[in-house]
């Protein structure tokens, strides 16, 4: 009986420690709150179209309900290598693509591959929050590189090669970034690939919001400027361009011959996607065109009308974003984001999230997900206007 009953003292003291994120304490307070507008998730509110979903019905019904290939059905992979075809100008094989149980599985597969217990990687900071668990989880430790805000964030990629330690493994970076919409400029991109060269360092690049940038095709990208020697992994999903969050699906990137080492990760972890969720990503990616268009139309209306409603307040200093779907303003006279998210939520009907969940430059702001339908976001706006302004 005396045995310690703490059943966190039982388990591996790091895996134990890991932190629950800001966000999740916030959202689990307000999620029963009757007319909240949530704007705390990183997805909007549009169902996966129904010409998607309809393929995973099929393959259901043609009895697909076996283990199925491990890297990803070829069809799948045969879809995503002519999209990264289309999209980024590059001859990509299939044999480059791992279907994984959404991005956050291939960061994990990325991490694991990468950056070893007790090791570092470089995170651009405010930043997602599960980048820094996913490498704590991983026995690994971020450290963090902040990027500077003004009109836009922009990178200092001196600042970011001063951070580099014997210990560093990888640099972790995210563009389009969530939480603050920065976009890299190819400069901002061909430097961090110098110093990685410079450094023996593996990049690994998130780009899930490469599409959704407002006022170009796609964002500038590592298949921009890459070598086919550079040390890249690419973490992508089919959750945000095609409305999946649910689905869990999306990919990694890898050079062909590391196939055999991913295929065992995956066995050993999830074993495979389901293969009528990997149908409906097929169909997501080879006809899903015209979705994504009406989706970045979408969120750039959102966008504006939110920036607008929000700096006509004159109480937020914010970069408009130019890529994702988050704002992240400062609130003036509001230091302690993570108090205001819960009066937001009880004042207001507002359900944000709160800056400090995004580590170093995070407190002070909020970060609002615009990916709703506009009279939802118009709504939100004008409850947090008028109270800003009370
Ligand atoms: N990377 C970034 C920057 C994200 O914001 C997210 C989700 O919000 C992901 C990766 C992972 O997306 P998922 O696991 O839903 O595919």
């Amino acid at each position: 009986m005396t045995q310690d009953n703490n059943w966190l003292t039982r388990i591996r003291p790091e895996i134990g420690a890991l932190e629950t994120s800001g966000i999740v304490e916030v959202f689990d307070y307000g999620r029963r709150v009757q007319g909240l507008i949530p704007l705390w998730v990183g997805e909007g509110d549009s169902p996966t179209p129904a010409f998607i979903a309809q393929a995973a019905k099929a393959s259901i019904d043609r009895g697909e309900t076996f283990y199925t290939y491990q890297a990803g059905v070829p069809e799948l992979r045969a879809a995503i290598s002519a999209y990264m075809g289309a999209h980024y100008g590059a001859r990509l094989p299939p044999e480059r693509f791992f279907v994984t149980i959404g991005g956050m599985h291939a960061l994990d597969l990325a991490v694991k591959m990468t950056v070893g217990p007790g090791e570092e990687a470089i995170v651009l900071a405010p930043a997602w929050p599960n980048f820094a668990g996913a490498l704590a989880s991983n026995g690994a430790r971020t450290v963090f590189v902040e990027l500077d805000a003004g009109t836009t964030w922009r990178l200092d990629p001196a600042r970011l090669e001063a951070a580099i330690t014997p210990l560093t493994r990888a640099i972790l970076f995210n563009s389009p970034a969530n939480p603050t919409g920065y976009v890299a400029s190819r400069e901002e991109i061909v430097a961090v690939l110098e110093i990685a060269r410079r450094h023996g360092l593996w990049i690994i690049a998130d780009e899930i919001y490469g599409r959704l940038v407002y006022g170009a095709a796609r964002a500038p990208s590592f298949h921009d400027v890459m070598e086919p020697d550079d040390k890249i992994l690419f973490v992508q999903t089919l959750s945000k361009n095609w409305a999946m969050t649910g689905w869990r699906i999306g990919w990694l990137e890898a050079p062909p011959e590391l196939g055999g080492v991913i295929e065992n990760l995956i066995q050993y972890s999830t074993s495979g996607v389901p293969a009528p969720t990997q149908r409906a990503a097929t169909v997501a990616i080879a006809e899903g065109e015209a979705f994504v268009a009406q989706t970045v139309a979408r969120l750039k209306l959102c966008r504006d009308l939110m920036v607008e409603g929000l700096l006509a307040t004159g109480r937020v200093e914010m970069a408009i974003p130019e890529g994702a779907f988050y704002l992240f303003p400062k609130i003036r006279g509001e230091p302690d984001t993570r108090k205001l998210a819960f009066r937001l939520i009880d004042e207001v009907g507002v359900g944000v999230a709160p800056g400090f969940a995004f580590g170093p430059g995070g407190e002070g702001r909020l970060r609002l997900c615009f990916a709703s339908a506009p009279e939802r976001v118009a709504e939100a706006t004008r409850r947090l206007a008028a109270w800003l302004t009370r």
